[in-house]
């Protein structure tokens, strides 16, 4: 038998790095296998010595660098197994607890990516039961919350994490937004409905209440034919008066109608249903689809030009600021659409590049079909480049070669 210090300070032959890298399978099936024999190994020491501090430690340490293999060769749950036998032989090495921990939330990011916040707040709370310092299970915790529209837990936790951290830029923006959001939207009227999460102020009218109900079940049923997608997670949805929605972000210009940032918000402005408001629910609803189908993927321009091709089937906006370019022969330049939806900006700018990726959207679906559109996302979603992406749909290079196109058909459809 080779020989092995009988009392040795074992080295933690790996430590989890806390990148997402840590999926890869790295590791061989010959790493798995020669850990594990080590393993049995230092659990035949253990066995021989059962009153030997120093054994145990080993064979703690043995099982977490096995442990370590089995998650670099992709057996996340066997791992987590393996950690949870050596904390219990060694619950005071916070090397062991402090690995599980990182475990534990990195499985819980995946799950928030596959979009299961129930698994993943489970697995928040092992990770923060091992290492309640943890920082990023924190964040984490407290964007699922957020995503949930429980701001006072939101808030909790982050302050906990900024207490932990306070230089990280990341939580004092986290905490500033949920302290900005509280001051508003604590008060809002909580409606039971199981698709979506709906807020309400306490300043609308009850009446508000069906309107926004009614026009969301649409919207859900006719977007998702035509995205071939109907949305898996619960959506928040916010409804503010008006000054209210531009009470909570100082920022924003007046002609905002509405914002999805992972949440749809809208302001009422009229206590009966308007055109123009059920507009703005089906563009925002839009985002909300865009945004699960693209993993936050899809370009801004594409993505403003598809809840506009839906929005437009509520009310239609006329191409104001479009149509005189066309008509004055100017070129569109293409890059418009990347730097309009850059900075808020006044209302012209902003309403032209509207106009524009509208038109491109309402082209591709006339020309092409809009079938196209999910698989777009999709492959976006994937991790596609745009350009690949949208080749291999309409066998057209951009900008180029959809400019041209584009152009041909607006001189008769942009009016
Ligand atoms: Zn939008």
């Amino acid at each position: 038998m080779p020989h092995r210090n009988p009392h040795p300070r074992t080295k933690y032959a790996y430590i989890i790095p806390v990148l997402c890298c840590l999926w890869q399978a790295v590791a061989t099936a010959d790493a798995v296998n020669t850990q594990w024999e080590i393993m049995l190994r230092a659990e035949e020491d253990y066995k021989r010595h059962p009153s030997s501090d120093s054994y145990q430690s080993q064979y703690a340490t043995a099982i977490n660098n096995y442990a370590v293999v089995l998650v670099h060769d992709g057996k996340v749950d066997q791992a987590i197994t393996q950690f949870e036998r050596a904390i219990a032989l060694a619950p005071q090495d916070t090397a062991l607890t402090n690995n599980l921990s990182s475990l534990l939330y990195q499985s819980a990011a995946q799950h928030v990516n596959k979009r299961q916040p129930r698994k993943a707040t489970k697995l928040l709370e092992g990770a923060l039961r091992y290492n309640p310092a943890n920082v990023k299970a924190l964040l984490l915790q407290g964007d699922i919350y957020y995503d949930k529209q429980q701001l006072k837990k939101a808030e909790r936790v982050w302050k906990k994490a900024a207490l932990l951290a306070p230089e990280n830029p990341t939580i004092q923006q986290q905490l500033l937004r949920v302290t900005q959001d509280r001051s508003v939207e604590d008060s809002f009227r909580r409606l039971p409905q199981s698709r979506f999460n709906i807020r309400y102020s306490r300043e609308l009218p009850a009446s508000a209440e069906t309107t926004l109900r009614e026009i969301l079940s649409e919207a859900y049923q006719a977007i998702g034919r035509d995205f071939r997608h109907y949305a898996k997670q619960r959506i928040t949805v916010l409804l503010y008066t008006r000054e209210e929605f531009h009470e909570r972000r100082q920022d924003l210009p007046e002609w905002i109608g509405g914002q999805y940032d992972g949440k749809i918000r809208l302001p009422l402005t009229t206590t009966h249903v308007d055109p123009e408001f059920k507009r703005s629910v089906w563009h925002e609803y839009t985002h909300a689809v865009i945004h699960e189908l693209g993993q936050g993927r899809c370009p801004v321009w594409l993505n403003e030009g598809l809840a506009e091709y839906e929005g437009n089937k509520q009310k239609r906006r006329p191409y104001v600021y479009l149509s005189e370019y066309i008509k004055s022969g100017k070129e569109v330049p293409f890059v418009l659409l990347i730097q309009g939806f850059g900075q808020y900006q006044d209302l012209e700018s902003a309403t032209l590049a509207y106009e524009f990726a509208s038109s491109v959207v309402a082209f591709l679906a006339d020309r092409y079909g809009a079938w196209h559109f999910k698989r777009l996302i999709k492959a976006l979603g994937e991790g596609e480049a745009f350009p690949d992406a949208f080749h291999r749909e309409y066998h057209l290079k951009v900008p180029e070669q959809l400019m041209r196109k584009w152009r041909e058909w607006a001189e008769t459809n942009v009016k």
